[in-house]
């Protein structure tokens, strides 16, 4: 039997010395969480992206929890997002009492299609989350001009999009409020940490608060001494810690090269596949360029999605699907949602594969993984 190449997961972090090395500088510090390393990632990332602030969370579930009590979403509002994305996009709605309504994706571009936000907006409808989902930026200027004509807060899920570009500008500050994850799957890594990055400083104001319990110092407690403080609303305890603010500091540096590679590989697979009839890759909107945190194609109606899945899974070959439709699950099911509430993205799923991408994969591990790829779906002919 020929021997199989080690396991290629679709996604994995890229960890070096300089790591490793600022992790333990830190652990011996003086401050293992609040010090100083959380100020300059926060302050890092903003540069990065362009943003006046930003606020680390313990992950980005925990950001977009942050995000939603900033925005004021409470019982009784609704936030429409898409059914393709992480659930976390959703139940961080859910969190704070809030309703969340599923509109349907466009059928080329993967993303949340704006005609049918426009379709489900209701005068309860407090807020929009695009999801720039598998990297590529939602379409930013027409959701902020929904936003705008129907007053609503958009909160931007760019777990998969730290680095992609809108119209040559870097997500961030198209939304009111964006989140990127830490995951280490996604672009760069703390083990586990999210930010949320703003140009507006009362939601800066509001996600201090709610990181760190809802305490703070009022002009009361500044009166009383030192010592004193005041829980002004209930937080939570949502602080990254400063070996993870290290850590992603150290990645940060490293975005770029992290980024161009992805690219690269992207563009090896578009270069492989776009002479194959079974096979569709995933449509590049134009003036966007993605952080390709997802390689997502499309397979012929024909082929057995399950069939193929287990033969490259078999060959070591780390192929996942994302996502499930949200709704579909139980939780959301047991809330009302009924299947065939957004056709395109359940017909999208149901053909949908990921292939492995990130920065470590070399050129003799994509010419397997495309290779393979191919000659199933001709055997499948
Ligand atoms: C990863 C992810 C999240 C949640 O981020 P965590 O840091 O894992 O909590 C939210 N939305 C999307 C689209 C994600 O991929």
């Amino acid at each position: 039997m020929e021997k199989l190449p080690e396991f290629l997961s679709y996604g994995r972090q890229a960890i070096d010395e300089e790591d490793i090395q600022t992790v333990i500088e830190t652990l011996r510090s003086p401050f293992l969480t609040q010090g100083p390393k959380i100020k300059e990632f926060e302050q890092a990332i903003a540069d990065y992206v362009g943003a006046k602030y930003a606020v680390a969370y313990s992950n980005g579930t925990a950001a977009l929890h942050g995000a939603c009590y900033a925005a004021g979403i409470k019982e009784g509002d609704e936030v429409i997002t898409t059914p393709i994305t992480f659930a976390a996009s959703a139940n961080c709605v859910r969190y704070v009492g809030g309703t969340i309504v599923f509109a349907d994706i466009d059928a080329e571009t993967y993303n949340l299609n704006p005609l049918e936000i426009e379709k489900k907006i209701t005068p309860k409808t407090k807020a929009i989350i695009p999801v720039d989902f598998t990297g590529q930026p939602a379409e930013m200027d027409k959701i902020m001009e929904i936003a705008k004509k129907h007053n609503l807060v958009v909160i931007e899920d760019g777990a998969h999009s730290l680095g992609a570009e809108y119209k040559g500008k870097k997500v961030g500050t198209f939304a009111d409020m964006t989140m990127f994850s830490f995951h280490p799957v996604k672009p760069i890594t703390t083990a586990e940490g999210g930010i949320i990055v703003t140009n507006y400083e009362d939601f800066y104001k509001k996600l201090l608060l709610f990181r760190s319990h809802g305490i703070e110092k009022t002009p009361y407690s500044i009166e009383q001494g030192d010592w004193y403080y005041e829980m002004t609303d209930l937080g939570f305890n949502y602080r990254m810690t400063d070996l993870q603010a290290a850590l992603g500091l150290s990645q940060l540096r490293k975005l770029d090269i992290f980024l161009g590679r992805r690219r690269k590989i992207a563009q090896l697979y578009n270069e492989a596949f776009k002479k194959i009839p079974e096979i569709t890759i995933p449509k590049q909107v134009e003036d966007t360029n993605s952080g390709w945190h997802l390689y997502m194609i499309q397979l012929d109606e024909k082929i057995d999605r399950k069939e193929i899945f287990n033969k490259l899974r078999d060959r070591n070959i780390g192929v996942h699907v994302h996502y499930i439709p949200v709704y579909w699950h139980p939780y959301y099911q047991n809330l009302g949602y009924k299947q065939g509430l957004c056709p395109v993205a359940e017909q999208w799923y149901q053909n949908a594969l990921t292939l492995p991408i990130h920065p470590s994969l070399t050129d003799e591990q994509i010419d397997y993984i495309i290779n393979t790829l191919i000659a199933l779906t001709k055997e499948s002919r």
